[in-house]
This record gives C-alpha cells, sequence and structure tokens, in this order.
C-alpha cells in the first residue's frame, strides 16, 4: 500500500455579491486551482510527486489574496487542465492501492464539494487525517496543531526549495512530519469525512447610523451626507449624484470598490432635547453587473437634476 499526501490550493470568489458567486452559492465557496502531492511506500520512503495546476470554469478570476498566498498567477491558470482532466490524471498517478493522507479537514471538504460541483465520477481511495493523529500524540500544547508548528516540533526547517503555499511542497513538509510519527498505520483510525462548506459569516446587508444637524439643508451640504459608509465593511463611498425622494425619503447612491453598489436614504427625526438627528439608512443593492450600476447612477443623475429644476419653479 501507498501512502498519498495531498495538498490543495484553491480560489474563492472574488466577492460574495459577485454574479458568479450568487449563481452557485455555496455549492462551490472554493474552486480548486492546483492539487499537488506526494507518495509514500509502505516504509513510508518517497517515492513519487504530482503537482497540476486547475483552469477554473466558475470563479474565472483569481482572488488577489489567493495569487499573493501561493504566487500563482492567472496566466499560470490559462493553459492548465479544467478538474475533471487533473483529477483523471491524479487518480492514475495513485495508482491501485493507496490511501489518501491530508492536514485536516479543509482540503477534502473542498476536495469534496469540487466532486460534487464538477459531477465527478472518479472512485477516489479513502482519505485519513494526519492532523488528528498528530494532536493525539501531543502530550502537550494542544493548541499548536498547525503544519509549522508540527514542523518546529519535528525540528524540520523548511527550505527555499520548497516554499509554502504551493500545493506539492505543502505536500511535501506534511510528508516529513508523517515520516516522524511512531506508527505509519495509525493515520487509519482517523478517516474523513468532508463537512459542508458555506460562507463563513453572514455579512449584513443594511447599516443605519444617526447623526446630529442642524437643519436639514444643513445635513445634505454637510460631509455625513457626501461620503456615507458601505453597509458592508465601513468604508466611505462617495455620494456623487446627490438625493432624490424615494418613497418619500431622500436616497441617494454610493459605491464601495470591494462591495459595489448601496443605496443611502435619509430618515429626519427630533429627538428628546428637540436636536435634529438625521438616520442614514444604507443597503446593499441586490444587482451589482457594471451595466446596471452604470446605467444606475446616469438615471440617479437625471432625477437629481429634475428634481432641482422641479425646486427652482416651486
Ligand atoms: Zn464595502
Amino acid at each position: 500500500m501507498h501512502y498519498v499526501v495531498i495538498d490543495l490550493e484553491w480560489n474563492q470568489p472574488l466577492s460574495y455579491m459577485s454574479s458568479a458567486y450568487r449563481k452557485v452559492g455555496d455549492r462551490l465557496i472554493f474552486e480548486l486551482i492546483q492539487i499537488g502531492a506526494v507518495k509514500l511506500d509502505e516504509k513510508r520512503r518517497l517515492v513519487g510527486s504530482f503537482s497540476c495546476l486547475v483552469t477554473p470554469e466558475h470563479y474565472l478570476k483569481l482572488h488577489p489574496r489567493i495569487r499573493r498566498i501561493t504566487g500563482i498567477t492567472q496566466e499560470d491558470l490559462a493553459d492548465a487542465p479544467r478538474f475533471l482532466e487533473a483529477l483523471d490524471e491524479f487518480v492514475r498517478w495513485c495508482g491501485e492501492d493507496c490511501v489518501l493522507l491530508t492536514w485536516g479537514s479543509d482540503d477534502v471538504s473542498v476536495f469534496q464539494q469540487n466532486l460534487d460541483f464538477f459531477k465527478a465520477e472518479h472512485k477516489l481511495p479513502p482519505f485519513y487525517d494526519l492532523q488528528r493523529l498528530y494532536v493525539a500524540l501531543l502530550e502537550d500544547n494542544k493548541e499548536k496543531k498547525g503544519l509549522q508548528a508540527a514542523l518546529a516540533h519535528f525540528g524540520i526547517v523548511p527550505t527555499d526549495e520548497h516554499p509554502f503555499h504551493n500545493a506539492v511542497d505543502d505536500a511535501y513538509y506534511t510528508a516529513l512530519v508523517f515520516q516522524r510519527f511512531p506508527d505509519a498505520q495509525a493515520v487509519l483510525q482517523y478517516p474523513q469525512t468532508p463537512r459542508a462548506l458555506g460562507r463563513a459569516k453572514p455579512t449584513p446587508r443594511e447599516q443605519a447610523q444617526a447623526v446630529t444637524v442642524r437643519s436639514e439643508r444643513a445635513f445634505f451640504s454637510s460631509a455625513a451626507a457626501k461620503s456615507v459608509p458601505c453597509p458592508i465593511c465601513g468604508r466611505k463611498g462617495e455620494v456623487n449624484e446627490g438625493y432624490v425622494p424615494q418613497r418619500g425619503l431622500p436616497t441617494a447612491l454610493a459605491d464601495c470598490p470591494d462591495h459595489g453598489l448601496y443605496f443611502v436614504s435619509v430618515r429626519f427625526e427630533r429627538d428628546q432635547d428637540n436636536k435634529l438627528i438625521a438616520h442614514r439608512m444604507t443597503a446593499l443593492s441586490d444587482e451589482q453587473s457594471p451595466a446596471y450600476v452604470k446605467t444606475k447612477h446616469l438615471q440617479w443623475a437625471q432625477k437629481v437634476k429634475n428634481h432641482q429644476a422641479q425646486e427652482d419653479s416651486a
């Protein structure tokens, strides 16, 4: 029997507001872009390695964070095989009699999600978890269960030849840790079950903020009216066109570079001390396609113009 230590790299949606993400939702939250693996024989001697980039078919644009972490570029992926082709190669390379080993349950979960999403019919060897075995072996310091901590624990020093966050190199280091375990077969006590993946936290789509103002007119010429925080991240977006009444409330548009178009509406209210309060309410738009956003802004500029003309003639 062979042991195959596997490590994967994956891409993620550019934003949870992107149409690519919204089309599939949590059915594909991470898309594989690299399969890396090393093979060990029964005596845990390294006997081979496998590395294959995978061209993304759903999240076509590489997330900047992923590019930074992995060093993989959009160009690298352009000529790579698709997932099902890469999988063919990988399964063939694994051979008949082997088990797959990963560090923790992330890889197996992402792998399973990709298998399901792309309707793979390949029969894969069973997965086992080296991390759980490692934690079981640790007598104290059980919180230090990362791969880096395990390397340090065994005195394994990473070299420039094998940079981290390259799938095959991460698999290589994981294999070095595996070689130090007292009993190889013990890992078979830790079968893997993929967990369901989803967005970590649902992001709030609406926010409200109150500011004290002298008068309604003073509010609209203040910074509080002209730059308003994004409901998701709080970064300030400019109100370029201005406010027009919509469903009885002055409403404007703003944009966040990360989260896209949001609506800003204002409700005025007097508090107990008779101070005037402007409640700024922001809500992310459901529609974020560039064509829609552009049209919306043009439309808004026209509405503001019409509204001002009406005010002037009144
Ligand atoms: Zn934002």
